[in-house]
């Protein structure tokens, strides 16, 4: 069976990223599309494993080469999915999940509508802001602008199929389970007819 395209997003500083440090190892074929960008690497960040870090040239080439199934500049910066590595993933049967923007989570819907799609959103402002501030990774300016796209980010939030409140990282981990083990159990039903088991 060909795995599902999940489409994360969420308003910069959230969790996103935390929350699926913790239940991609726990979930068994799922698989992370790794992303191209031209936003220079942080401190712990590795080459072909967060992103692939190119130049703002690379990027523009690929782009027009047709590479990307989405691209969008998000915070100043080019960010990019291969289509080629997603379909190949899928086609090994696992899931995939695509940690994109809004931008590209439209795009993506409208070019694989079979595509699911979930949103997470931070509990409050003042926690959202803690959290960008709290991961020291970013400069003022940088925390300016990433707070400032979200308040924007948070208002496309009727693109997608399911939301979670990250406020405890528990609880939202469970919940990204949850739909991650409900959609494949919907997967199995279109394809055998059977009812819909969670296993
Ligand atoms: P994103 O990938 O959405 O930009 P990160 O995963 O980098 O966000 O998380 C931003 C910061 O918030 C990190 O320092 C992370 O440890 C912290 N964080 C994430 N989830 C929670 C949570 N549920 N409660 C408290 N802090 C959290
Ligand atoms: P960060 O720089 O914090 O890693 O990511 C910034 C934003 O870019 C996040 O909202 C993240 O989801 C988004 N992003 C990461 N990769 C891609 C991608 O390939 N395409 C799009 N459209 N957005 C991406």
């Amino acid at each position: 069976m060909k795995g599902n395209i999940i489409i994360l997003s969420a308003p910069s500083g959230t969790g996103k990223t935390t929350i699926l440090k913790r239940v991609m190892p726990e979930l068994g074929p799922i698989s992370f599309s790794i992303s191209h960008t031209t936003r220079d690497p942080r401190v712990g960040e590795q080459n072909n494993v967060d992103y692939h870090f190119v130049s703002e040239e690379e990027f523009l080439q690929r782009k027009d080469q047709g590479d990307f199934i989405e691209w969008a500049k998000v915070h100043g910066n080019y960010y990019g999915t291969s289509v080629q590595a997603v379909l190949q993933l899928q086609e090994q049967g696992q899931d995939v999940v695509l940690d994109i923007d809004t931008q590209g989570a439209r795009q993506v819907r409208e070019k694989l509508p079979e595509s699911s799609s979930i949103f997470i959103i931070p509990p409050s402002w003042e926690e959202q802001e803690k959290r960008l501030r709290g991961r020291g990774t970013d400069d003022e300016e940088t925390i300016h602008l990433r707070l400032a796209n979200a308040q924007k980010e948070l208002c496309d939030i009727d693109l997608f199929d399911f939301v979670v409140v990250n406020d405890t990282l528990d609880d939202a981990a469970m919940m990204f389970k949850a739909i991650i083990l409900t959609l494949r159990a919907k997967q199995r039903r279109l394809a055998n007819g059977n009812p819909i088991t969670l296993l």
